[in-house]
């Protein structure tokens, strides 16, 4: 079947209303915990070829956000789905209005290579709980990941309901002049905004979770111990590789030595090692090449190694940097953490306004009036005030970027509404009416209109 044909199937299956049934949707996503579950060492083994991920790793940043999701939507699915009730105006009475969520219909699914597995199902998730039908396009770079994904969906899913189909560019740029109900895409801004003008062609609703610089700002009044362990946590997992990993840190200078020499700290103790399972690969070749350009000799603080053979950089972190230096001048996503110190926050404010809107901002300061700044002079997609990436666990937190970081979020019942059109009705009935609005257009009725409309 050629893409067009395993479309329109689920078209059709689509229009049979199946999905609409709460109870369908219902017994989906447990079928996909279930299977997920009993896959997981084959789950642990791909992700492991592609990239040295641990389990451990992957079960806490991949598997339990999806487990975790799964449950929110099975126990909140029913309050979702309701219609919502409003209040009617003077004109419509006696009636009433209100609001019922419907699936957008045959959506697809893009995903980014970096989570291969939450980043692609995650969405589907949401999708599923909202009713429509799914096409999955995972990356084609965990080359692993996205099969072992397109076998389990593959063996337990009626393809007219739910299929992942595998490729590159060239069997992307075929699915994108199909006409979807719906695009949810993660990825690159250069990529977000092809898939934007093939979807454009087909007035096709989009979401895109792209990416960008986001800085973790740090001021003067901090716990510099417990900012340098979340920050180094939340750097080096997953090696770096995380749309919402700090990109850099913007330092009041009067801690920038102390802030140095905690981040040195906990790295050693935190042991970045592939053998350790705690550390994982660059993805690819391409991508190691890219971050080790980005490493300036004079300009490292600490780490600096690549291993082009392992494909594995130790963490880094470069002092004495600027705006104009190479690895300011694109999203890092990689093991690189550059630190830039600042006298005045203001000018710092002003300087991160330069780049585009970031994805994720991240606020260290025990400084109500400072966090308040920054809060409301940078335009950012999400984050967190004194930690930075653990925003994206909290389900009732709608995760998206803003400008050029993306547009639509998820997560929770924003997933829900991403994929659900909001019907509104007006219900009237047959009890009365009312002669106003009918011609002949008299000045007496126009006299009761003024009236009753103010
Ligand atoms: P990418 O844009 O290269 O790839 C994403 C998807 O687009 C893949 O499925 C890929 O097959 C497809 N694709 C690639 N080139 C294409 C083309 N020319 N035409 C059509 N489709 C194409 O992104 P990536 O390298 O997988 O991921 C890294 C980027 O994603 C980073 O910028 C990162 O910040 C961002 N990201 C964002 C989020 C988020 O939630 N906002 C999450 C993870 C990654």
């Amino acid at each position: 079947m050629n893409y067009q044909e395993i479309i329109n199937t689920q078209k059709a299956f689509f229009n049979t209303n199946t999905t609409k049934d709460i109870s369908f949707r219902v017994k989906e996503l447990k079928r996909l915990k279930s299977v997920l579950q009993k896959s997981e060492e084959l789950l642990y083994q791909a992700i492991y070829q592609d990239f040295k991920k641990s389990k451990y790793e992957t079960y806490t940043t991949e598997l339990a956000i999806i487990y975790h999701e799964i449950d929110l939507a099975l126990v909140s699915i029913k309050k979702w789905s309701k219609r919502k009730s409003v209040s009617t105006g003077l004109a419509n009475l006696p009636g009433r209005s209100y609001i019922i969520p419907e699936p957008f219909g045959t959506v697809l699914v893009m995903g980014a290579w970096n989570y291969p597995y939450q980043l692609s199902i995650v969405p589907a998730i949401a999708a599923i709980a909202a009713g429509c039908t799914v096409i999955l396009k995972p990356s084609e770079i965990p080359s692993n990941s996205s099969s072992v994904m397109a076998k389990i969906i593959g063996e337990n899913f009626d393809s007219k309901f739910f299929k992942v189909i595998e490729g590159g560019v060239k069997e992307t740029t075929e699915l994108l002049k199909i006409k979807f109900d719906k695009i949810f895409f993660t990825g690159s801004i250069q990529v977000g905004k092809i898939v934007y003008q093939a979807a454009a062609k087909h007035l096709t609703p989009v979401t895109l979770e792209l990416g960008g610089k986001s800085p973790a700002i740090i001021t003067k009044d901090v716990n510099i111990d417990m900012t340098a362990k979340r920050l180094v946590w939340a750097k080096f997992l997953n090696t770096g590789q995380t749309c919402i990993a700090p990109d850099y840190i913007m330092v009041a200078s009067s801690v920038q030595d102390q802030l140095l020499l905690a981040i040195k700290k906990h790295i050693e103790s935190a042991d970045y090692k592939i053998e350790n399972q705690n550390y994982t690969q660059i993805v690819n070749q391409k991508n190691f090449e890219r971050l080790q350009n980005f490493i300036e000799e004079d300009k490292v603080y600490f780490g600096g190694h690549c291993d082009a053979e392992t494909r594995v950089i130790s963490p880094t972190v470069m002092s004495g940097v600027t705006f104009s230096d190479k690895v300011m001048q694109e999203e890092i996503f990689g093991p690189i953490l550059p630190v830039i110190s600042f006298d005045d926050l203001d000018n710092a404010i002003a300087d991160i306004k330069t780049l585009s809107k970031p994805l994720s901002c991240y606020i260290f300061t025990k400084n109500k009036a400072v966090k308040n700044k920054i809060l409301n002079e940078i335009s950012f997609g999400g984050g967190a005030v004194n930690d930075a990436v653990m925003h994206f666990m909290e389900q009732n937190l709608p995760f998206g970027g803003v400008g050029d970081s993306g547009m639509g979020n998820y997560h929770g019942k924003a997933g829900f509404e991403t994929f659900s059109h909001y019907k509104s009705i007006l219900q009237k009935s047959f009890l009365i009416e009312l002669n106003l609005k009918y011609s002949p257009y008299t000045s007496s009725k126009l006299k009761w209109l003024k009236r009753l409309i103010g």
